[in-house]
């Protein structure tokens, strides 16, 4: 990793060497997401669905009554503190629980009800008078399987006789003897481990399949192979479901091969954009300099909140330091955290406990900055290649445009290799960044 001298300063090209530790790990992010999530995702997105079959009519729920679950499944989900369903779950329910059984893939947003809603489908789906494994769920992760448990296991609280297990690591199960939980949630490959080798779990006789957070899946060396194994394994009238928070080309390769005849609901985001976004720069010489301008910032602003970006933890460690001295309140988000001490601090952020959050890269993703008014690049999104990383720097500062609020990004420039991808920044949005100098910082009021 790159290493500066004693005051933490860098060669300005060493600011931009890419950190091998601090990609992104989706898994890792995932998680966060999940830790962070205490309500459902609240949006008027445009629901797109594609049905295998046209001609059946296309039905959607306002209400969980309109289901006719068993009733201890519908006091689980009140229970829950679930009143109506959320946006994907109004389309995706009813084809969830459609007799004869209808194969989906779903894509939304992290946040917007999947995992409930195919919770909820295992739930009502299992027979709870056969002793034996009727749901098969596939996640990326342990922790991402304990997750889905807890919320199937809060679910079916009065669903008394229904019973899950966790095909994860350093859970041990005795060969040739059949599972008699209805529920099994695990890795990929541990529980093609249970189904083949041990064989606890008869794939023939599962008849609903989900693969969760399959983009996550796909971008784990071996994950997907195993769960393509997993699925030809399983009878050809299991229902088959798969759930992702992206849509990218290679998931819909995948997810064309697991599913068979699917049905396709997508919620379509809106967009991340600049237009609400006042963006200025500020020409510095070197590091100090660039601290010099972040407490002028601090100085002119009334700030709300703000959000500064290095990209090296060595700069983000050295940058809240030297902040905390001066007195301020800072957080710092850093790679080196685990991802429930990344929580804690976003919580604490995000309740005001602190006004500036100093981080990298790593968390540039999965943080809501609606309620941040000012975001700093203290060095600008680079990728791997040294070039500008237009899509970083977009979800550092864009905000959805419906809901947006104003809000400004200061970028500190403090070299040549920062002043070209200041350009390139500039020429990709079509948007000018303004110089910010006293005569202007008013602007910013
Ligand atoms: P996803 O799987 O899409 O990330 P989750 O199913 O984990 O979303 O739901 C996100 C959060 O919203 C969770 O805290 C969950 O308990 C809550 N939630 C899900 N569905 C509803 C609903 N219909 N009403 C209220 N809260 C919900």
């Amino acid at each position: 990793s790159v290493q500066g001298d004693v005051n933490g300063n860098l060669d300005p090209e060493e600011t931009y060497r890419w950190e091998e530790g601090d990609k992104v790990d989706p898994a890792e992010q995932s998680l966060l997401q999940k830790l962070l999530r205490r309500v459902v995702v609240n949006c008027n997105d445009q629901v797109e669905v594609l049905q295998s079959d046209p001609t059946s009519p296309l039905s959607s729920v306002k209400s969980f009554e309109e289901l006719r679950l068993k009733p201890e499944l519908l006091k689980g989900v009140y229970t829950m503190g679930f009143n109506r369903p959320s946006r994907i779950q109004e389309t995706a329910l009813p084809m969830l629980l459609a007799h004869p059984p209808q194969n989906l893939i779903a894509q939304s947003q992290s946040g917007t009800g999947k995992t409930a809603a195919f919770s909820l489908a295992m739930l009502s789906h299992v027979d709870p008078n056969n002793k034996w494994t009727q749901c098969l769920c596939v996640a990326p992760t342990y922790e991402l399987a304990l997750q889905i448990g807890q919320v199937i296991e809060q679910m079916g609280q009065f669903c008394l006789d229904v019973k899950v297990a966790y095909a994860i690591r350093g859970n041990r199960v005795e060969r040739g003897v059949k599972l008699q939980e209805q529920i099994v949630i695990g890795t990929p490959g541990t529980l093609l481990d249970w189904c083949t080798k041990h064989k606890v779990i008869d794939l023939k006789k599962i008849s609903m399949f989900v693969l969760d957070e399959a983009d996550v899946m796909i971008a784990t060396q071996g994950f997907r192979d195993q769960s393509i194994r997993i699925q030809r394994a399983l009878s050809k009238d299991c229902q088959m479901l798969l759930f992702s928070a992206t849509f990218e080309e290679s998931l819909w390769e995948f997810a064309e091969r697991v599913i068979p005849e699917p049905n396709i609901i997508r919620l379509r985001r809106e967009e991340e954009t600049l237009d609400n976004i006042k963006q200025f720069y500020v020409s510095c010489k070197n590091k100090e300099d660039k601290l010099e301008a972040l407490y002028n910032l601090y100085g002119t602003l009334t700030v709300a909140q703000a959000i500064v970006f290095c990209h090296t933890r060595a700069t983000a460690a050295w940058l809240s330091s030297v902040l905390k001295q001066e007195g301020h309140q800072v957080a710092l988000l850093s790679g080196e955290l685990t991802v429930e001490q990344r929580a804690a601090v976003i919580e604490r952020f995000r309740t005001g406990k602190e006004k500036v959050l100093v981080t990298t890269n790593v968390c540039s993703r999965g943080i809501d900055v609606e309620q941040v008014s000012l975001v700093v690049n203290f060095d600008l999104p680079v990728n791997m290649e040294g070039k500008a990383d237009h899509d970083t720097y977009l979800h550092r500062i864009g905000r959805s445009g419906r809901f947006g609020k104003r809000g400004f990004a200061v970028n500190m420039v403090d070299s040549r290799l920062a002043v070209g991808i200041l350009h390139q920044i500039e020429q990709h949005f079509h948007r000018k960044i303004l110089e910010l100098n006293t005569t202007n910082v008013g602007e910013m009021e």
